[in-house]
C-alpha cells in the first residue's frame, strides 16, 4: 500500500472527500455522507481520517489505527461510502499534520480531468474555513458540499467566504437565495436536510460517564469502543 500522492488513478466520475478526526465516527457523519451521496449521485464518498489536524494539535486524540478501524466498521455495507488512508503518511502512522489543500491536490492528480471532486464538510467546519491553510486556493480548487449541523445557521456560511471570492451579479444572488453560493471558480452547495444532533465530543463524554451511546453510533462501532476500552 502507498500514500495518496503515489497512489493509482481513481476510476470514479464523482468523489467527495470527507475529512475529520472521527474520534469516533457517529450517525451524524453517516447521515451527512449519505445525504451528499444521494443528492449529488456521487460514485464515492471517502472518509479521510485526519492524522493530526492543525486545529486539534493540542487535544488528546485516539490512536490513528483505532479511528480508522471504526470508520471501516461504520462504512461496511454502506453503498459507496469508504475509509480513505490518504492521510496515513508514508509510514501509515497518521502522525503527520495534514492539510486539506494537499489532500485535494493529491486527489486531483489521481482523477480524470472530467471527474467531479467535492469537499464535504459540516457547517461548523466550513465557518472556520478562512483559517485553513491556503484557504483561498482550497476554495478555488473544488466544489464544496456543506451539510447542516444543529446549532449552526447556514446563512452565516456566506460570511465565512472572503468577499473577493464571491461571484458578483444577479445570477450569483439568485443562486445564493436558493442555498447555493457561487464563488469565482467553484460552488458551495448547501444541504440543509441533515439534522442529527450528535458529536464525537458528546460520545467520548458519555462513555467516560458510563452512559449508553447505542443510538449515536452504529452497533459495530459501539462494540469496538467497548472491546478496546476507548474513552474511559
Ligand atoms: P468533535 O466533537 O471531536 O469535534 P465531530 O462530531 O465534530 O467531533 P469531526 O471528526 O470533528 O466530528 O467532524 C468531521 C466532519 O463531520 C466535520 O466537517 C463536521 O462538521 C462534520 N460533522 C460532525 N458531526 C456532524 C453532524 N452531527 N452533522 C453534520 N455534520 C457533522
Ligand atoms: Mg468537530
Amino acid at each position: 500500500m502507498t500514500p495518496a500522492s503515489a497512489s493509482p488513478p481513481l476510476a470514479v466520475r464523482s468523489l467527495a472527500l470527507f475529512g475529520g478526526t472521527f474520534d469516533p465516527v457517529h450517525r451524524g457523519h453517516l447521515a451527512a455522507a449519505r445525504a451528499a451521496r444521494d443528492r449529488f449521485g456521487l460514485d464515492a464518498v471517502h472518509f479521510v481520517v485526519a492524522g493530526r489536524p492543525p486545529h486539534k494539535s493540542a487535544l488528546p486524540l485516539s490512536p490513528y489505527p483505532h479511528r480508522c478501524a471504526m470508520v471501516a466498521l461504520a462504512c461496511a455495507g454502506q453503498t459507496r461510502l469508504s475509509l480513505s488512508l490518504a492521510e496515513a503518511g508514508p509510514d501509515f502512522s497518521g502522525s503527520a499534520t495534514s492539510y486539506s489543500i494537499d489532500l485535494v491536490r493529491a486527489h486531483r492528480k489521481r482523477l480524470s480531468r472530467s471527474a467531479h471532486l467535492y469537499f464535504l464538510v459540516g457547517a461548523d467546519a466550513f465557518l472556520e474555513i478562512g483559517k485553513w491553510r491556503e484557504s483561498e486556493a482550497l476554495l478555488d480548487s473544488c466544489d464544496f458540499i456543506v451539510v447542516s449541523r444543529p446549532g449552526f445557521r447556514l446563512e452565516a456560511l456566506r460570511a465565512a467566504v472572503p468577499a473577493r471570492l464571491l461571484a458578483a451579479g444577479a445570477a450569483a444572488r439568485r443562486s445564493s437565495a436558493r442555498g447555493t453560493l457561487r464563488l469565482r471558480n467553484s460552488t458551495v452547495f448547501v444541504v440543509s436536510s441533515v439534522c442529527v444532533d450528535v458529536s464525537s465530543t458528546d460520545i467520548r463524554n458519555r462513555v467516560a460517564r458510563g452512559l449508553s451511546i447505542r443510538s449515536l453510533v452504529p452497533r459495530a462501532v459501539e462494540d469496538y469502543i467497548c472491546k478496546q476500552a476507548l474513552y474511559h
